[in-house]
This record gives structure tokens, sequence and C-alpha cells, in this order.
């Protein structure tokens, strides 16, 4: 046999260098390979994992819902429940885990401990925004004429608001976001006529104990149904509300980011507003399972959650302007 040019490589040294080469060649494609794999949208990799591998965050409705399943697991979360307190931990946890820092804010209201979830981030870059939901769930199905006794499972209502706001913290590229970010999770937001108690008891607290005059608080509730159509709610901010929809739009949402005024509702956002802080209720309101025991998992769905999350995304994702 002539000299071949391989022939002065032992096998090892080829072998080695072919792996090197592989291994040049999946990491140049990183980002299409997990692409491919699906795993940027799931929920398999870690966070830290996650923007190592993925090219760019974006808001996955698969893990926001998710997170609303993980909160389904803990059952009843009215406020003083076990489950209550089971999500405001696995709250905590979450944001922490993205690097959130975490503020408890309890107090005692009709003799039950009340805790908002507070989670900040871009200390001082911009003007403060609150993104708002509450975690609590109505401890009575009180319009479920079958089972009026029962707490509402509060997949829509309560877990959805939850899950979109944690993904949201997830993905956010916050070099992109020129506000300092409040992500305000509340508490005691349902359970308002049972046994003499009141709505919005947790984001009353926090509107009346602020440090800052946020320049504009965004409320996401029942923002899960899988029949989505959200209008403009009354009581919010037109021009915020006018902003949000137009973002909306362009993504593609105008079906289901309805440009016109439909429910006035007394909502997270009311103590915000009482208080002269623009604020605005992203809310389908038009759910039949509301305050009922169907207000289950299966009446959420992925894509819903992914509308609003990426319209909240683009919308907060903006860089200075020139
Ligand atoms: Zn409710």
């Amino acid at each position: 046999m002539p000299d071949a040019p391989s022939s002065s490589q032992s096998p090892a040294v080829r072998a080695v260098i072919v792996l090197a080469f592989m291994f040049l060649l999946a990491f140049s494609f990183r980002e299409v390979l997990a692409g491919w794999l699906g795993l940027c949208q799931g929920t398999l990799l870690s966070p830290s994992l996650r923007r190592a591998l993925c090219a760019q965050e974006i808001f996955s409705g698969q893990r926001a819902l998710h997170h609303v399943q993980a909160q389904l697991k803990q059952g009843d979360r009215a406020p003083g429940s076990k489950g209550n307190a089971a999500v405001a931990e696995y709250i905590r946890a979450n944001l922490e885990g993205q690097g959130w820092s975490v503020q408890e804010q309890s107090f005692t209201y009709r003799d039950t401990m009340i805790r908002n979830i507070i989670g900040r981030t871009n200390a001082g870059r911009g003007p403060v925004i609150i993104m708002g939901a509450h975690f609590d769930t109505r401890h009575l199905a009180d319009r479920d004429t079958a089972h009026p006794e029962q707490p509402v499972p509060g997949a829509n209502d309560g877990a959805s608001g939850v899950g979109v706001l944690l993904e949201l913290g997830n993905v956010l590229d916050l070099e992109d976001v020129p506000y300092e970010l409040w992500l305000a999770f509340f508490d005691a937001e349902d359970n308002g006529g049972i046994d003499g108690w009141e709505w919005l008891v947790g984001s009353e607290y926090m509107a009346a104990h602020l440090s800052v005059t946020p320049e504009a608080m965004i409320l996401v509730d029942m923002v899960g149904d899988a029949d989505q159509q959200i209008y403009q709610e009354a009581n919010s901010d037109r021009d915020l509300a006018a902003q949000i929809w137009t973002k909306a739009a362009e993504l593609g949402y105008g079906q289901e980011f309805v440009p016109t005024q439909q429910w006035s509702l007394l909502d997270d956002h009311i103590p915000f507003i009482r208080r002269g802080i623009p604020a605005v209720d992203i809310i389908d309101f038009d759910y039949p399972y509301w305050h009922t025991t169907a207000d289950t998992l299966d009446k959420v769905s992925a894509s819903s959650l992914e509308r609003v999350g990426r319209t909240l995304e683009a919308f907060l994702e903006r860089p200075a302007s020139p």
C-alpha cells in the first residue's frame, strides 16, 4: 500500500478528531438541536440550562400550564388553607430560582394570616411597573348549583394568572425591559361575601402600603380559557389598555384580544386605580365555569396562556427608544 495521509494517525487519534468535530458541530447548532427536540419550550431543562442552550427566551404556554397544574395539586387555596401556604411557597421558590428578590407581605385579617408574595427585579432601572395576579381560590363554589359547599378548583380563576406571571418572570429579557418590575401575587382576592369577608383584601393592603408610586399596574386574571376572548375591562386605564391590545394585534392575536369594552369589574386593579395609578385588568370574563367546581384544568389551554404571556413579554421588552 502506498502511503495514505491517514496512515500516520492511530485509530485513537482519529476517533478523538472525529469526536471533537462532532462536538464542535453540536455546539454550533445547539440552539437548533434544542429547538428541534422541543426542549426550549418544555419543562425538562432547568432555567439555567435553557438560558445556555436556547436561542431566545420566549414565553411558553406549556410551561405556564405546568405552573397551573402544580397549583391545582394543592387543592383548596383559600386564605389560611394548607394549599394556600403551599402555593405561596411554590411562587417564592420559583421566583428565587429565577433570580428575583422576594418579599412576603403578611398581615392578619379576620384572624387569618394573609400574605402577598412580591418579586422584584431591575431595581432602579426605570419607573416601577407592577404585574399582578391573585393566587388564592374561592372557598365556596357558590355559583355551582350542584356543589355550592365545595371549594372552587380555580384552574382559570387564580392559577392561570399566576402561571402567566411565573413564566413571564422566567423568560423576560430583563436588559430590554426599561422598568423596575414587580410581580405581585395577591392573597385573599376571591372570598368576598363569604362569612363577611371583603374582596381584594391582599391587593388593597399592598396598594395602601406602597413605598413608591408605580407608573402602571397590570393585572392578569382568568386568562386561560381555551375559548378565549379578552375584551377591555371598563374600569381599566384606556391608554394603557390600548397599548396592550395593540401589541396583541401586532402579534396576530386580534381575534382573542377584542379592542372593545365589555365588563366592568371589581378586581385587584381597583385598589391601585383608586390611588391614581393607571391600571389594567386583563381578564376573559366570559367563562361559564366561574365560581363553580368545573373551573378545572381541562378548561385552560396552553395557547391561551401563551397569547397573554407573549403579549405582555412584547409589551415589557422594549429597548430604550432612540
Ligand atoms: Zn373569582
